[in-house]
C-alpha cells in the first residue's frame, strides 16, 4: 500500500512523464502480462504517458490476444533498443517480481536506469532496488494491487473493457481460477469491480483454458502416463521431463503450464514437483498444500524461491542429479512430510 504523500508524488511524476516503462520477471505468465498491460492501457487512457511493456523473453501464444499485447518488447529479442528506452525513460514500473534478478539479462540496464523505479509485486521478500514498493503477499495477485493503486488514486471510472480484461486475466491465472487460498474477499470485490465494466469473463476463461494444441495434451498424457512418480513415504509426487522428450513432442513454451498441479492433485500429496530440462537449464516448479513451505524449500536446495504454496528453482547438474537430488532432502522434511505427520 502507498501513503497519500507516495501516491501524490507518483501522480505527479505520471502527469510530468512523457514516458514509463512497465516490465516484468522472465517467463511470463497471465499475472505478469496481465497487470503490465492493464497498468499501461491505465497510465496512457489517465495520464496521457506512453508506457511500453518489456519482458525478458517470448510469452506463450495463448496470451497474444490480451488487449495491447502486440506491442509488448521482448528483451532477448532487442537488446540495444530496450536497454536504451530503460535508459532514457522516466519511470519504470517493475511488476510482478520481487528481485532483479528475476529480470535475467534484463538486470543490470535495469538497476543503472536513473529512472524513477516503482515495485507493485506480490512476492516474499521483495529487494530494495526501487525507489517506492508496493509488495503485499496477501494479494492474489500483482493485477489485484494495480487496480488497488488505481481505487487509491480513486481513478476506478478509467478501468474500461480493455483495462479490466488483462486485470481479469491476471487474478483468473494466479488463483487458479478463484480456488487458491490467496484469493481473498478483495480479490472478489476487485473481480466484481472489473465484471461491472461488462468484459466477458467466460471468453476469458474458453482463450486461456480450453485452446489446448493437440502437441500440448499429447505431451501431458506422455507426462502423466509415463513419468509420473509418487513418493508415499515424503507425500510428495513429481514429474521430470528432459529435452530429447520434450523435443519428441514439439514443445513450445508455455506448454508445460500447469502441469505441476496434476500431481499435487493426487489424493493425500503435500508437494507436487516438475523438473524440465530445457536449452540445458533445469528448471524445477514446486507446489504445496497447506503449511509446507515451498518457498523456504526451493531457497534452501534449489537457489529459488517464491511462494509459500508455488515456487521455482533450479540445481546445477543432469536431471539425474537434480532427482537425486530431491530425493536426499526430502527426508530432511519427515516431521511435515511423512503419512502420520
Ligand atoms: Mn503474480
Amino acid at each position: 500500500m502507498f501513503g497519500v504523500e507516495v501516491l501524490n508524488e507518483l501522480k505527479f511524476l505520471l502527469t510530468q512523464g512523457k514516458s514509463a516503462a512497465i516490465v516484468s520477471h522472465r517467463g511470463p505468465d497471465g499475472d505478469s502480462l496481465g497487470s503490465s498491460l492493464g497498468l499501461k492501457l491505465f497510465l496512457e487512457k489517465q495520464f496521457g504517458v506512453s508506457a511500453t511493456v518489456i519482458v525478458p523473453d517470448a510469452f506463450p501464444g495463448d496470451m497474444s490476444w490480451l488487449p495491447g499485447a502486440g506491442k509488448i518488447k521482448i528483451f532477448e529479442n532487442s537488446v540495444e533498443e530496450c536497454s536504451t528506452f530503460l535508459k532514457n525513460t522516466e519511470v519504470i514500473f517493475c511488476l510482478d517480481f520481487n528481485q532483479a534478478a528475476r529480470v535475467f539479462d534484463m538486470e543490470q540496464p535495469l538497476r543503472d536506469s536513473p529512472a524513477t523505479k516503482i515495485m507493485l509485486d506480490h512476492h516474499q521478500q521483495p529487494e530494495a532496488f526501487v525507489k517506492w514498493t508496493w509488495s503485499d503477499v496477501t494479494a492474489s495477485s500483482t493485477c489485484e494491487i494495480v487496480y488497488q493503486l488505481i481505487a487509491a488514486w480513486g481513478m476506478e471510472a478509467a478501468v474500461d473493457r480493455d483495462i479490466a480484461t488483462c486485470l481479469y486475466t491476471g487474478i483468473m491465472t494466479d488463483t487458479g481460477s478463484f480456488r487458491y487460498s490467496v484469493t481473498s474477499a478483495s480479490t472478489h470485490r476487485v473481480v466484481a469491480a472489473l465484471l461491472d465494466t461488462g468484459i466477458e469473463q467466460w471468453k476469458i476463461h474458453e482463450t486461456i483454458f480450453n485452446q489446448n494444441s493437440q502437441r500440448k495434451l499429447r505431451l501431458w498424457g506422455y507426462a502423466l502416463a509415463e513419468k509420473l512418480v509418487v513418493v508415499d513415504q515424503y507425500r510428495t509426487a513429481y514429474i521430470s521431463l528432459d529435452m530429447d522428450e520434450l523435443e519428441r513432442f514439439g514443445y513450445e513454451d508455455g506448454d508445460l503450464e500447469g502441469l505441476v498441479n496434476y500431481a499435487l492433485s493426487i489424493r493425500s500429496m503435500v508437494v507436487g514437483i516438475l523438473i524440465t530440462r530445457r536449452k540445458n537449464k533445469i528448471r524445477i516448479s514446486f507446489r504445496s498444500v497447506g503449511d509446507f513451505s515451498v518457498n523456504k524449500f526451493a531457497r534452501s536446495h534449489f537457489s529459488g524461491g517464491g511462494h509459500e504454496n508455488a515456487a521455482g528453482g533450479t540445481f546445477e547438474g543432469t536431471l539425474a542429479e537434480t532427482l537425486e537430488h530431491i530425493t536426499s532432502v526430502l527426508p530432511l522434511y519427515k516431521d511435515q512430510l511423512a503419512p502420520n505427520a
